[in-house]
């Protein structure tokens, strides 16, 4: 990859051959050719430019907690928004501006201190506030899609436009997000509320999440979706029998039935394969095909 010029037209931080292992909470996956940080949009607009003309392939991460890199790693550009698109500004009647790269968790606690109430489900939930739109990040009945207006996103010939809530669609666990947009910035309305009421709900989130959060070992959060209304993706593993089951260094959480956790060296294709062993199993069982809602990318 031609280092210099990327380097020559880009102002942020560049990383290259860059261990994906060290970028997702699961602390899994090969290298990255390049890593790039971008500091604002025009800067985002020169990787997103020269990525084009040269044919490589882009992708965006946030804080990499609901991702699964696989081992051969990443060809091409991986944008981290983390070191800009760090600004919250808070308008009337519970309008709030977040860029894509602010921690969901302290935008909660910004929220929370402002009297603004609807963030409080998010609680304990890790990553970017772009992660949490794209993924349409949710618990206890909540979820984020419910709070936004509308986004900036980039396309990549480097043009920003916005898409509304309505066009975004969002399902459980997702968006129609169009293919090749990275979130910029998310236009949220909250309600006013009273910061006590506020964050006693976030207490009860905490308090319920604490089985969970018992789960000390590095790990991206529900692997698979719910399956429907009233089943638990976690409960039919549990009856599947598959909890603590073992591949490598990855293992069924012994505390949740939805959640892999790293025990110790844990490579991508260990946790693909539990994965695999657990979609069969409970779908010989109950006949209920898994989805997963981890992202698996990069290359074997
Ligand atoms: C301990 C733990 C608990 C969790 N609990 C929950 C939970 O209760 N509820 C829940 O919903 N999730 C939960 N998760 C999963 C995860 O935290 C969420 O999905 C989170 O919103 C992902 O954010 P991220 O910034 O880490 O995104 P990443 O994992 O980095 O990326 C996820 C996806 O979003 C895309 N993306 C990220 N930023 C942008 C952007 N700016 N523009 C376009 N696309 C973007 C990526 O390309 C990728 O496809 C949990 C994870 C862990 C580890």
């Amino acid at each position: 990859m031609e280092n210099e010029r990327l380097a020559d037209s880009f102002s942020g931080r560049l990383s290259f051959n860059v261990p994906m292992s060290e970028f997702t909470s699961l602390g899994i996956g090969g290298p990255a050719d390049v890593m790039a940080y971008p500091t604002d949009e025009s800067d985002l607009k020169e990787i997103v430019l020269f990525a084009a003309r040269k044919g490589f392939s882009i992708f965006v991460i946030g804080c990499g907690t609901n991702l699964l890199v696989r081992d051969g790693g990443i060809r091409g550009v991986v944008v981290n928004l983390t070191d800009g698109f760090n600004k919250v500004l808070f308008g009337d009647s519970g309008k709030v501006e977040a860029g894509s790269g602010v921690r969901l968790a302290s935008l909660v606690r910004q929220c929370a201190g402002r009297g603004l109430s609807g963030m409080e489900f998010a609680i304990g939930i890790p990553g970017t506030v772009g992660g949490a739109v794209a993924m349409n990040a949710g618990a206890y009945g909540a979820e984020m899609g419910e709070l936004v207006e509308n986004i900036d996103v980039m396309g990549m010939d480097g043009k920003i436009g916005t898409i509304g809530r309505e066009a975004l669609n969002f399902t459980y666990r997702g968006c129609d997000l169009p293919a090749g947009r990275i979130i910029l910035k998310v236009r949220l309305r909250l309600k006013e509320g009273s910061v006590a009421a506020i964050n006693e709900r976030m207490e009860s989130f905490k308090e319920k999440r604490k089985g969970t959060q018992s789960i000390r070992f590095p790990n991206a959060g529900s692997v698979f979706k719910n399956p429907g209304v009233g089943e638990s993706a976690g409960r039919l593993v549990e009856e599947a029998g598959l909890k603590g089951m073992k591949v490598g260094g990855a293992e069924v959480s012994k505390v949740h039935g939805n959640y892999i956790v790293n025990v110790g060296g844990a490579k991508a294709s260990d946790i693909m394969s539990l994965m695999a062993s657990m979609r069969d199993k409970v779908h010989k069982l109950r006949g209920i095909a898994l989805e997963p809602e981890i992202k698996v990318i990069g290359e074997d």
